[in-house]
């Protein structure tokens, strides 16, 4: 999935730029255009994360916003926005057929290589794609 061409067809605007180490990246609006940004200093893997991330924030809460993340993967995550953008950025980076495919014939390391994500995010993905076809 090409996060940065879907950004950019919903008029969002992408700043890639050196922010502190802690911080990810934000949404935020300024002066009527939407803008996502992305810490330039972290692993490209976690850069496009971070953009989907940020999209999710951008399609299922703007009226929220703004957002600034840090650390994504927090287990304990209590907040239902950090949780639904977190889904949302695995499944966009992860589509689901592709990725049962890629984790029946491949160690996570290899699927992680796959999809371009860290292997902390296909971890993610798995333990979701688990608890999808579980009793839950
Ligand atoms: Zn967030």
């Amino acid at each position: 999935m090409d996060v940065e061409g879907l950004a950019a067809a919903l008029g969002l605007r992408v700043l890639r730029l050196p922010l502190e180490e802690r911080v990810s990246g934000f949404l935020r609006e300024s002066a009527g255009i939407w803008e996502i940004g992305v810490n330039s200093l972290h692993h490209p893997n976690r850069q496009r994360f971070t953009l989907a991330h940020e999209l999710g924030h951008y399609l299922l809460h703007r009226d929220h916003a703004p957002f600034e993340d840090g650390l994504l993967f927090r287990s304990d995550a209590k907040n239902a926005r950090e949780r639904e953008a977190n889904q949302f950025a695995a499944l966009v980076l992860m589509p689901d057929t592709e990725f049962r495919t890629a984790l029946s014939s491949g160690d996570i390391d290899s699927v992680a290589r796959t999809f371009g994500v860290s292997k902390q995010a296909a971890e993610y993905r798995r333990d979701s794609v688990i608890n999808s076809i579980g009793i839950d």
